[in-house]
């Protein structure tokens, strides 16, 4: 039998073998992230700016770019069993099908009622929130995953959540907001009239159907406007992508035990934190001189952060409430092509994985929208998930690297994060069924645009 022969389709950890505590990437950058800033003094913000708006937990592990071991508490393990291990699954049919020499591995956090790796956090954050005897939490939520996955955190804690949905999503995935809903979030789409923001964008914008960044600051609002209340985000934040490190470390030790080193890892990025979360352990080996791996962030073409956006510091979100960032933007007035299907739309990119491409630790690429969902339906047919869209641009890139093997005979071993499935997506998958979908790519002028709001300052020249 062919040592190859061993290795499961699925290889799932026993519960004893599931990480028991976080992995802090930071803590081995020697080039650390740089720190957010309060925009209005332009000095890194502290601990006590921060913990009006997060609770108190998550502010230190937001400060935290020393420890790299943080315990995952025991409530949250306990969480995490409902659902986790996530299986490591070993894509027999899809290299079959590309007849390709090379091995394909892919992370599937899929299996839960929220779809998607979000919950990861989600369940972190709440958890914290109501340690510290909070009320609730408020958010903002765009496609709808990381709303879903906070819902039922909150559910699972008996933590008050308020969410704010991006009222074209709210009009257009009623499903998403019933399954919150059902959970027992309270679901307002945004802009609304029950914060001063959204009032003011309703009487400057009437009509409007919303933005992420419009959400964002009603939120933030909501959270600081009410007694025992703080504001919980799902991606970008250092905390978000140190809580996510459990799919990387679960990946890893399901591989180590079968003796298997990826050589390529691939994840799709939008604020970055499957990304981060699926290459941290993996990253902390190479920045260690451990061992060597090549990661591959991709984004789609139509918001193209890493490849195409500027390294400065810029504001989180469109209504400049949030503290300003150093990373790869496209400014926060960047609005993507409306035709883009997929939840990867944010102008920013985590400030962990920005310092570390900016160091020429990882690579970039950008897909094009009609080949992801190309990919997405080739995997589907032939591994039987139905993808979400924004996994797709993982799986498109891993399919890419397969067939390169496949012309220069060499035996890769490729791994990829499939971050969720795509059943609340069929619109997209609709238009892509019939023919209408299409690519945009912004051209330089467009790009120029944006870029043109990022906050300028004494060493922050574009
Ligand atoms: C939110 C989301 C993403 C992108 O967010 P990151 O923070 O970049 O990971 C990717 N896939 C799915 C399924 C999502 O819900």
């Amino acid at each position: 039998m062919s040592e190859e022969k061993k290795i499961p389709y699925k290889i799932y950890l026993e519960e004893n073998e599931m990480p028991v505590s976080w992995y802090n990437v930071r803590a081995d950058m020697k080039n650390k992230p740089a720190p957010l800033l309060n925009p209005a003094t332009l000095q890194p913000l502290t601990f006590e700016e921060m913990r009006g708006i997060f609770c108190d937990e998550l502010c230190k592990q937001e400060l935290d770019d020393k420890t790299p071991y943080i315990e995952i508490p025991e409530e949250i393990r306990k969480f995490y069993k409902m659902y986790r291990p996530s299986p490591l699954v070993r894509a027999y049919c899809l290299e079959e099908k590309l007849n390709t020499p090379a091995k394909i591995y892919y992370k599937f956090e899929g299996n839960n009622t929220s779809g998607s790796h979000k919950l990861n956090s989600a369940i972190a954050q709440a958890y914290y929130a109501k340690k510290q005897g909070l009320k609730g939490v408020t958010t903002e939520t765009g496609a709808g995953q990381w709303g879903t996955a906070l819902s039922m955190a909150c559910a699972y804690l008996g933590l008050d959540c308020q969410v704010y949905m991006v009222k074209c999503s709210y009009e257009q995935k009623p499903f998403r907001r019933e399954v919150m809903r059902t959970y027992g979030a309270n679901v307002t789409p945004s802009p609304s009239d029950t914060t001063n923001v959204g009032r003011k964008i309703l009487e400057e914008f009437p009509g409007t159907t919303g933005s992420l960044g419009c959400a964002i600051s009603e939120a933030v609002e909501a959270a600081t406007a009410q007694e025992g209340y703080r504001y919980v985000l799902g991606s970008v934040l250092t905390q978000v992508l140190l809580h996510q490190s459990v799919i990387g470390l679960e990946a890893k030790a399901a591989m180590d035990k079968y003796g298997i080193k990826p050589d390529v890892i691939i994840g799709c990025a939008g604020g970055g934190s499957n990304l981060g979360g699926l290459i941290s352990p993996f990253m902390g080996e190479k920045l260690r001189g451990e061992a060597d791996y090549q990661f591959i962030a991709v984004e789609p073409a139509s918001c193209p952060s890493l490849t195409r956006g500027k390294y400065v510091y810029d504001f989180c979100d469109t209504g400049k409430v949030c503290p300003l960032a150093k990373m790869y933007t496209l400014g926060s007035g960047f609005i993507p092509a409306a035709n883009h299907a997929g939840g990867l739309r944010y102008h920013g990119m985590s400030s962990v994985l920005s310092q570390l491409y900016h160091d020429g630790y990882m690579e970039a690429v950008s897909v094009e929208q009609t080949s992801v969902f190309k990919a997405a339906e080739e995997f589907a047919r032939v591994e039987g998930i139905l993808p979400a869209p924004e996994s797709a641009h993982a799986i498109k890139v891993a399919i890419d690297e397969a067939m390169k093997c496949k012309e220069t005979g060499e035996e890769k071993t490729i791994l990829f994060g499939l971050t969720g499935t795509g059943y609340f997506d069929m619109v997209a998958y609709e238009r892509y069924n019939n023919g209408e979908m299409s690519d945009y790519i912004p051209t330089d002028e467009e790009l120029a645009k944006g870029l043109a709001g990022v906050p300028k300052f004494p060493g922050n020249e574009i």
